[in-house]
């Protein structure tokens, strides 16, 4: 049976087996928009996207939450969640940014977030990064920070799931993580009661790691006693760690470009990067190299937008036109350029990201 870790890092390879093993649709709607995340096939599986893609199409409401546990500082990968809820609130979504300071201090061991104020600290990086992103502050709330109403749903979410159920998805019945399953429930179902948006399809896109706090979500909606829709999901492809073969992480920092890294950091680690080039010089430029397995290429894809130079790349690497040096040059400009740019607004953003997550 294949397992899916909610809070692991072990990377998912056959696809195509775990969709069916969970009852995944393979996702096909990627003519909904011509972004680039769609175009280059980052999302892979979806439940019930169908009333997602209705109510971009007939123009109705519908509403998206995402979230990210404050853990540590963001990297790449993160970005790509955000990138997605950036072009989701584009195509019409009513949409909320969960930082979630609560669940990262209940979730995870004391050596990472040994207190609650920690995970604050953490939150207002967070926070800042999220809107020099693009996010606008008033998407964006702390789980610290919120309503009765909230507090209220999350308690009754917990009268509908079993000591068992929660032993069967997760495999454990921790209760630092059982609180925080509680919190990302009700960060997802609450934003369809009164007092925020209303009723309405929801959106959530996750990996495929996630799928346990999906499945638990849309669960849980048909149990409870409110007017709501049953959430829809969708899954997109994680970003790899830096090296060969394994995921990103954030308490592996080689694994990853961080968003606060300084340039000299970024390109240490570019300089490092595994990439699918030859042996030698003479060896790439007479038979190419594989773009499919490079990690250089990888970070283009998830975050470079210009089809034009994704494609040149792929087939410069692809002829033996372009060499590992030359590429990864390319990488740390564009990479250098972006992280200034980004690091410029995200000290702008602070003192915003300050009132958001202590809400003075
Ligand atoms: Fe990767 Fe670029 Fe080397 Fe091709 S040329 S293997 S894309 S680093």
């Amino acid at each position: 049976m294949t397992k899916i870790d909610a809070w692991g890092s072990n990377k998912i390879t056959n696809y195509k087996h775990v969709f069916k093993e969970f009852g995944l649709n393979e996702f096909k709607d990627y003519n909904l928009t011509d972004n680039y995340l769609f175009k280059r096939k980052i999302i892979i599986a979806e439940r019930d996207f169908s009333k997602i893609s209705n109510a971009i199409k007939n123009k109705k409401k519908f509403l998206q939450l995402t979230g990210i546990a404050c853990s540590g500082d963001l990297h790449f990968g993160h970005k790509v969640d955000v990138d997605f809820f950036n072009l989701f609130k584009r195509l019409g979504a009513e949409s909320k940014f969960c930082i979630c300071d609560i669940d990262g201090y209940v979730s995870r061991p004391d050596s990472k977030v040994a207190t609650i104020e920690v995970a604050k600290e953490v939150a207002v990086r967070n926070v800042a990064d999220l809107i020099a992103l693009g996010v606008k502050p008033k998407d964006i709330y702390v789980q610290s920070q919120k309503e009765k109403e909230y507090y209220q749903l999350t308690y009754e979410i917990s009268k509908k799931i079993t000591q068992n159920t929660f032993q069967a998805i997760y495999g454990h019945v921790d209760l630092g993580k059982m609180s925080a399953v509680l919190l990302q429930i009700a960060d997802i179902l609450h934003v369809q009661l009164p007092f925020m948006f209303g009723k309405a399809p929801t959106i959530t896109g996750i990996g495929l790691d996630q799928d346990p706090h999906a499945r638990i979500t849309r669960d849980v909606s048909k149990k409870i006693n409110y007017n709501i829709e049953v959430p829809s999901f969708f899954y997109f492809i994680h970003q790899s760690g830096l090296k060969e073969g394994n995921k990103m992480s954030t308490s592996e920092p080689n694994t990853a470009v961080f968003l606060n890294d300084s340039l000299k950091e970024m390109e240490k680690k570019i300089n490092k990067t595994f990439t699918g080039g030859r042996d030698t010089l003479e060896e790439q430029r007479a038979k190419g190299a594989n773009p499919d397995i490079c990690k250089v290429y990888e970070m283009f894809k998830f975050h470079n937008t210009d089809d034009k130079f994704l494609d040149k790349t792929y087939k410069d690497c692809k002829s033996g036109n372009l060499l590992c040096g030359e590429c990864k040059n390319n990488c740390k400009k564009w990479l250098g350029k972006f992280l200034t740019e980004h690091q410029t607004k995200v000290k702008k953003a602070l003192p915003t990201a300050k009132k958001i997550v202590y809400g003075k």
